[in-house]
């Protein structure tokens, strides 16, 4: 073997073994890896080494099953391909793996094995002889005598007929011309194998050849294949055009002056298939004797108007439609309960008195199968999960499903439809949706019932009533329709975010279930069981790529968003996984040279870095994506002046913790509202300021020069923040009294305070609604110490235990009760009689 003279390949070779193609000396190939061995290789060696001698390799070729050579190492081929790697990249994407781009330079033979772990060394010997190319092609032959030289001569001449043949236009053609002049002769087989069309096994052979004789042997078969096979091609090529043209002579002499000729005749044919075909529908559409009677009529008329007639559309547009309702068209419902809860139990976290609930709904429709139930109305925050809840019971039923959004919704005709008499009238939601799931028993999500809007063209609540109603819903009538659709097998679940907007009689006909919102731990779990797998997946990412702690989802949770479901967190987390998809796509780069040192010599451009590790989101990522936090914990900075007081307040969108603040100033008496308020907000202001007033001197309260009467020569202004929003209801009442106590005795109110309850001229504490909202509101924002109405207690028990354990409950059944636990050490007044007043219970 001629390893004399050239260039030495170092004998100790790192080996990369590969399943997927053959290096020959002489080209560049690019390899995909993402077998340990590999990898370790490539990160180990590649990605650490800096000269150009630890970029040499040898790639050895292994014919095994890829699956298996992850444990022990296979036999290895006996012969490989040193090469230099030019390129490194690393990337996570779709799993972890790094593209190698590798020259090879010559054959070697594996002489021992020196160790198997972490990646192959091998002890080598090399095969050919390595030198730089620099004589020309012509010169550099040896006039090599006999066999060789013949052999030699004979593949350089179909190398030169088969570039012959190809296009020189194309580039890798002129880099072949390139190659064929510069390169010796020896060298070709090698680096036409790999240019040519070969099968791996082919390669392999020609890898194998150690004697140049036996490489050419191999590889000429190869090549004048090639050719063979090109030129049976140019052959067909030659055929090819004449044909063309014949098929395109055919096409312009006979299809377009016939079609011109035959015009009229021809539709009229066309079109008496096509009333035919439509009849044929009508008839299998099975529809009801009534729909039916009416579909022949107009049939009957569509046959004897000419086309053009604006009314052939319309009817034409109207059979079409009849004959695709499900008449009688519907899936085999398929419910199995205790299936059904494993199913709603799995999608779902918490939220356990609603699934119980739909469980025995769904048992009773199981066990009756007549429909005449309620209907379930899920009422609840935005995100807690209303609608997804709906797309489950469909799911167990094995029901089709549909939403209908009715917000906004203020004319009847977008539920019952516009009669055909007009341009342009169509169907109902209800008609359009059971065309589109195409069976009669789906499920009908009715979205957002309490945003239903009224207006002249008819209230569309009454026609809900119509489609909702057991009684009436056999032969619901859309306008558009003009026949009766029998709805009594659709399955309707409507969702609201607050019972007091939906029309009375609307909801008399519905079952409401409560859905609050969320504690902060709840929708930890809520996010790391469900929305952070179904963001990952929905961004092709996998939890090797991308991890998020417990920790972060906190942090989320209260910096981020302020809600009682869980949507914008579900929004924040595909906010994250874009972000990291496209350091995903990047190949991890930019976490790298974050971490390491600029100066690192191993940094270079092209060479990526080991992607096996997860990106992280700590506190520092998350700023970086979702930028800074949007919300703070500000109870407590905004307590540091007498005059504000926290109260909690119930909105449709959840709980909410609300500020007072107060401020007087040298006047008449008057008091400022602003912010927004209603009416029965503003009555409560002054009740709290009439009983405050009662009390003045009780409570040694005083105006601002140390009057007995807090009124007296000063203008007072209550201003309720965020105040673009309007507020209004009665249980601001307590927190008036307080924030005004606060500044009529100038003491500071307990910064982790709040409170909600309703007030009477007498300074009683009347029960107010929303306590479970409003209490995870408090407890969302930090606040440790929650005020109620006595009568209220009973409430306390909905709770989850958490929630209970962190917060310390004062209820108060009068104002003096209030102030006493608002302030630290009581609040002083004539009128306590007892030391301790507060009711503190700490459930
Ligand atoms: P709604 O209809 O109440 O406004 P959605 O049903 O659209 O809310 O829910 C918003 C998102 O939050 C959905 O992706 C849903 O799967 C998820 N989600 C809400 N509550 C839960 C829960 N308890 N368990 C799992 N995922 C939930």
């Amino acid at each position: 073997m001629d390893s004399g003279g050239g260039i030495q390949i170092p004998s100790r070779l790192p080996l990369l073994l590969t399943h997927e193609g053959v290096l020959l000396p002489g080209s560049t190939v690019r390899f995909s890896v993402d077998s340990p061995r590999n990898m370790h290789l490539v990160s180990q060696r590649l990605l650490k080494g800096t000269s150009l001698k630890s970029t040499i390799i040898g790639v050895i070729p292994n014919t095994r099953d890829p699956e298996h050579d992850t444990d022990d190492l296979p036999t290895l081929h006996k012969i490989g391909t040193a090469g230099i790697a030019v390129q490194v990249v690393g990337s996570n994407w779709p799993k972890p793996h790094y593209t190698l781009l590798i020259t090879g330079l010559c054959r070697f033979s594996v002489s021992g094995l020196l160790k198997e772990r972490p990646f192959v060394l091998a002890e080598v010997q090399q095969l050919d002889k390595l030198e730089q190319y620099t004589t020309p092609a012509t010169e550099g032959v040896p006039a090599e005598e006999g066999e060789l030289g013949e052999l030699s001569h004979n593949f350089y001449q179909a190398a030169v007929q088969l570039l012959g043949m190809l296009d020189m236009s194309v580039p890798v053609v002129a880099k072949f011309r390139r190659l064929l002049d510069s390169l010796p002769r020896e060298a070709l087989p090698d680096v036409l194998a790999s240019m040519i069309r070969t099968s791996n096994k082919e390669k392999l052979q020609v890898l194998d050849a150690v004697t140049l004789e036996e490489r050419f042997k191999k590889a000429l078969p190869m090549l004048t294949r090639q050719i063979e096979g090109l030129k049976l091609i140019k052959k067909t090529r030659k055929i090819g055009p004449d044909n063309e043209k014949r098929v395109l002579s055919v096409r312009k002499g006979g299809v377009f002056p016939g079609r011109q000729f035959n015009l009229d005749e021809d539709d009229e044919d066309e079109d008496g298939d096509d009333t035919a075909a439509l009849e044929r529908k009508v008839h299998g559409a099975k529809m009801s004797e009534a729909a039916l009677r009416v579909c022949l009529k107009e049939l009957k008329r569509l046959k004897k108007m000419p086309q053009s007639m604006p009314e052939y559309a319309l009817t034409r547009n109207y059979l079409d439609l009849m004959v695709e309702l499900p008449w009688s068209k519907s899936t085999k419902d398929c419910l199995d309960i205790r299936a059904a809860r494993t199913l709603l139990d799995n999608d779902h976290y918490a939220m356990d008195k609603l699934k119980r609930r739909v469980l025995e709904y769904l048992a009773v429709r199981q066990l009756k199968t007549s429909l005449k139930g309620p209907i379930l109305c899920f009422v609840g925050p935005p995100g807690v999960g209303k609608t997804s809840v709906g797309r489950s019971i469909a799911r167990t039923l094995g029901r089709e499903f549909h939403r209908i959004a009715l917000g906004g919704v203020c004319d009847q005709s977008d539920i019952r439809g516009h009669r055909r008499t007009y341009v342009g009238s169509m169907p109902g939601r209800i008609i359009n949706g059971l065309k589109t799931v195409a069976v009669n028993n789906p499920v009908f999500l009715l979205d957002e019932v309490d945003k239903l809007g009224k207006s002249l063209q008819g209230d569309p609540a009454a026609a809900l009533l119509e489609v909702l109603d057991p009684e009436q819903n056999h032969s619901f009538t859309d306008h558009y329709l003009n026949v009766a659709f029998d709805l009594s097998q659709v399955l309707f679940i409507a969702t609201a975010n607050t019972t007091a907007t939906i029309p009375p009689a609307l909801l008399d006909r519905m079952e409401v279930l409560q859905v609050p919102g969320y504690t902060q731990e709840e929708k930890v779990e809520i996010a790391h069981r469900h929305l952070i797998p179904n963001q990952l997946e929905q961004h092709g990412l996998t939890p090797q790529q991308l991890h998020i702690p417990q920790d972060t989802t906190q942090h989320i949770i209260s910096s981020y968003t302020r809600e009682a479901g869980v949507r914008s967190l579900e929004r924040k987390f595909g906010a994250i996984c874009r972000a990291v998809a496209v350091k995903v796509a990047e190949g991890h780069r930019v976490t790298k040279t974050e971490a390491s040192s600029p100066e690192d010599p191993t940094q270079q451009e092209d060479k990526a870095v080991p992607p096996e590790l997860p990106i992280v989101i700590d506190h520092v990522a998350l700023k970086d994506i979702l930028g800074p936090p949007l919300f703070e914990m500000e109870v407590s900075e905004r307590l540091t002046l007498p005059g504000v007081a926290v109260g909690l307040a119930w909105t449709p969108l959840g709980g909410e913790i609300l500020f007072v603040e107060a401020s007087r100033m040298e006047g008449e008496g008057q008091l400022t509202l602003t912010g927004q308020l209603g009416d029965v907000m503003k009555e409560s202001a002054h009740l709290a300021i009439s009983w405050l007033r009662a009390n003045a001197k009780t409570y040694q309260l005083t105006n601002m020069v140390g009057g007995p009467d807090p009124l007296e020569a000063t203008d007072i202004h209550l201003h309720f923040p965020a105040g673009a929003v309007t507020k209004d209801g009665p249980s601001a009442g307590v927190t008036i009294v307080t924030c005004l106590a606060s500044l009529f005795s100038g003491r500071l109110v307990r910064s982790d305070v709040a409170m909600t309850g309703e007030i009477t001229l007498r300074g009683l504490v009347l029960p107010v609604g929303g306590i479970k909202d409003k209490v995870l509101a408090a407890h969302r924002a930090g606040v440790k110490r929650v005020i109620l109405p006595k009568r209220n207690e009973k409430d306390l028990e909905e709770l989850p235990a958490n929630v209970r354990a962190d917060l310390d409950f004062v209820t108060a059944a009068n104002l003096d009760q209030v102030l006493n636990a608002a302030f630290n050490g009581g609040f002083p007044g004539t009128a306590s009689t007892h030391t301790h007043p507060q009711l503190s219970s700490k459930l």
